[in-house]
């Protein structure tokens, strides 16, 4: 419906607009009944919905109605599935629909830097494209129900230890590559209703009042047509945060917020037409809201569950297969293993836990997938604490004995990860370790299956024959654990994230979570892979990584042209073959590598990713399309994304280090990067730079024909070195040397002839 939403406010009193700009309580938005505009809900997110009746907290602490629990963002992102994320978005609307809520909060596209992180599970990659993919797609399944969603946390909340007071410090090109980049195209490909600020600082200054941020980047680049709220209670000074760009202050803060944008638009520091735009902002979501809110909606309890157990399968990742053991026969004995087999650790803890419609039993998921073979269980450790139970052991040693294979439950108790706070170490409890080592003595036959929200060290992954990373695989994992094991389900998850070998190996080890207030990201673009590439470490398990029962092979790379300018598309196309005996799902991946650049750039950078689904000895061919920002980086002198003239490799990996075909193509720079000279521009610079390389040389050969400088180049042995400080040679520095024969007249006139060149 259209309204007239200028004149709506022109009815306002400055008390309605300034109310309207805080939230009415926990979770609702105010409305102005006079005039029709209603009270909308909000609700987190972003795995499923937190709708609380009563005691509200966004603490996760109090009962909120049942809803169906998916796995969270770590386990959907390592679907690479996007048409499926659209589906759990589609599902998580409509539940949105049937319990009144207008907005869910969620997803998270904040990037993994450190695995530490107590809220990984919460995001999907330490990758900006695939999170930003997944992220976007989420967003479209959510809203295609006419449901809004609420993009967070903008931007930069890496971690939760001091998140409301920390300092991001992080330089221009790794914001722009990564940080942002995981939120860019989410925003300007699937517009989000919402977008929620972080609580903590972006170099020196709030998430919530920074106008670089929330208006230059947000609205003014991506062209971000929604509201931003800030994240529950991130808002420092209300009147800065108005300003900059914040238009919804949540939770309420009981009359405070509004009162101090009233006396500001009084005492004229604050424009009531700023004010009347974030108005208008929030009304053009709430009326939207309004508009495609469906009465009386139903969702399917049942089919939503299936759908979980679908999304599970596909999100856990085959990490280690030894021997093949994997898929089990439904014959012989098998032991189960471990307290989180019954009671399984599903979601993360925090504002997104949620209270599922129903809940597998891994462990009767087994049993009755086993067919024919007899299941014996044992606890194996306890999971409140880490104290090792000899008796338990001994229980678990005698079932792993007489058995013809165990599985073992292991992963990370609740108390290890949550919102709140991060981890210190990447070990899961002294108690499972203890057990593994003493079922590996009397069984070679062992699976472990993880419960994880994030990378964990694994010292004693020999002792394994299989690894199946289940992350928290939601209400349904149970019976997808179950179909995977036996083979029902052909594991198809990749990792989107790496599992270094130990801690001290990740990139941001030395700064994370940083000194006081202030957190450096010393490794700049280095992140994830990224790093792991360039410093040549071996990680336990790379990005991209997975295991399949089936075996794919590729070929026929081709590239749609060998030279392009950087304004134009590139098609590249490969083969992928099913060449076993099951069906299966593949993940093709697509790394850009730079080969020859004058700044540094990482080894390989994910451009593009298809999943594709095969029969036994069916195959297709694999389409991607490159444009521009395949190939680029982040000039921070240019303030635009670059592409450096020059050969690229483009590389087609079943991993991020199992690269299995390549090819190159040429790409030029349609935009030639003019060079400003100026009084300290280097020599070798000059005479490298393609557009003045010829003039720079006849200037710069006349100037040697009488500088001293030039006058020394004849020793044979100082050749090198000559050349060598030539070349980072300062134009004004020829003064300093010159003994008179370059002036600084001079030198100003070659500035000139250089810069009009
Ligand atoms: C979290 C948000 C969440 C909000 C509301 C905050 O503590 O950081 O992700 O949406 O609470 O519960």
């Amino acid at each position: 419906m259209k309204r007239d939403l200028k004149s709506l406010i022109a009815q306002m009193t400055l008390e309605e607009k300034a109310g309207l700009c805080s939230g009415l309580d926990f979770w609702h938005l105010k409305g102005v009944e006079r005039l029709g505009i209603p009270s909308i809900m909000v609700t987190d997110g972003p795995h499923g919905l937190r709708k609380q009746a009563e005691g509200a907290d966004h603490l996760g602490l109090n009962e909120s109605v049942p809803s169906t629990c998916f796995p969270s963002a770590v386990g959907l992102a390592s679907t690479w599935n996007r048409e499926l994320i659209g589906q759990v978005g589609e599902a998580l609307g409509k539940e949105c629909q049937a319990e009144n809520v207008a907005v869910l909060l969620g997803p998270g596209a904040n990037i993994k830097r450190s695995p530490l992180c107590g809220r990984n599970f919460e995001y999907f990659s330490e990758d900006p494209y695939l999170s930003s993919e997944m992220a976007a797609s989420h967003i479209r399944g959510v809203q295609s129900q006419g449901v809004g969603t609420s993009l967070k946390h903008f931007a930069a909340n890496n971690q939760e230890h001091r998140r409301m007071s920390t300092d991001a410090v992080i330089d221009e090109r790794a914001l722009r590559e990564i940080y942002l980049a995981s939120f860019e195209n989410a925003v300007s490909q699937a517009q989000p209703w919402t977008v929620m600020c972080a609580y903590n600082k972006v170099n020196g200054e709030y998430a919530s009042e920074n106008p670089w941020l929330l208006t230059d980047i947000l609205r003014d680049e991506w062209g971000f047509e929604g509201f931003v709220v800030s994240d529950w209670g991130a808002v420092n000074e209300r009147v800065d945060a108005l300003q900059a760009g914040l238009e919804l202050e949540m939770p309420a803060s009981n009359g405070l917020g509004e009162q101090k944008i009233i006396a500001a638009v009084q005492n004229g520091t604050l424009s009531e037409a700023k004010l009347d735009q974030a108005v208008e902002r929030l009304l053009n979501i709430i009326f939207k809201a309004v508009d495609h809110k469906v009465e009386n909606a139903v969702y399917d309890q049942e089919a939503h569950h299936q759908l979980a157990r679908e999304v599970a399968a596909e999100s856990m990742v085959l990490l280690k297969n030894e021997d093949r053991l994997l898929p089990l026969a439904k014959e012989g004995t098998i032991a189960v293993i471990g307290a989180l087999a019954q009671t399984p650790r599903y979601q993360g803890g925090g504002s997104s836990h949620i209270l599922p419609t129903k809940l597998d039993n891994v462990y009767e998921e087994i049993a009755q997938a086993a067919g024919g073979a007899s299941i014996v269980f044992a606890e194996g450790y306890h999971l409140n604490h880490d104290e090792i139970d000899a008796e338990y052991i001994a229980q678990a040693k005698e079932a792993a004995g007489k058995a013809d294979v165990a599985i073992l439950f292991i992963g990370l108790p609740d108390r290890y990860e949550s919102e709140g706070y991060d981890r210190e170490h990447l070990s899961i409890p002294d108690n499972q370790i203890a057990l593994i080592e003493a079922v590996a003595s009397v069984q070679p036959n062992l699976v472990a299956v993880l419960s994880n929200g994030a990378p964990i060290e694994m010292p004693w992954l020999s002792k394994v024959k299989s690894v199946l990373e289940g992350y928290l695989g939601g209400q349904a994992l149970g019976g997808a654990i179950a179909s995977l094991l036996f083979g029902e389900v052909n594991p198809s998850g990749k990792l989107a994230e790496t599992f270094p070998m130990k801690l001290s190996d990740n990139p941001s080890f030395l700064n994370f979570p940083g000194d006081g207030d202030k957190v450096e990201y010393k490794e700049g673009i280095f992140v994830g892979y990224r790093y792991y590439d360039a410093k040549e470490i071996e990680p336990l398990f790379p990005f991209g990584h997975g295991l399949s029962y089936t075996e794919f092979s590729y070929r026929d790379l081709s590239i749609s042209a060998k030279e392009i300018t950087d304004t134009d598309t590139v098609e590249v196309n490969v083969v992928v073959k099913n060449e076993g005996q099951v069906a299966g799902q593949e993940v093709v991946q697509l790394y850009v590598k730079d080969v020859q650049s004058s700044v540094s750039r990482p080894g390989k950078e994910l451009k593009g990713f298809e999943k594709v689904r095969l029969e036994p000895g069916e195959e297709v061919r694999v389409t991607f399309i490159l444009d521009k920002r395949s190939f680029a980086y982040y000039n921070v002198e240019l303030k635009d994304w670059h592409v450096e003239t020059g050969v690229f490799e483009l590389l087609i990996g079943k991993s991020s280090r199992d690269i299995v075909l390549r090819d190159t193509l040429l790409v030029r720079s349609e935009t030639g990067v003019k060079m400003k000279v100026n009084r300290n521009s280097l020599v070798g610079d000059l005479l490298a730079d393609p557009h003045l390389s010829s003039t720079a040389k006849r200037l710069l050969d006349k100037v040697n024909e009488t500088h001293p400088f030039a006058q020394m180049n004849d020793d044979g042995n100082m050749g090198e070195m000559l050349a060598a400080m030539m070349k980072y040679m300062p134009l004004r520095a020829l003064v300093n040397f010159g003994g008179g024969t370059f002036t600084e007249e001079m030198m100003e006139e070659m500035i000139d002839t250089l810069n009009a060149v």
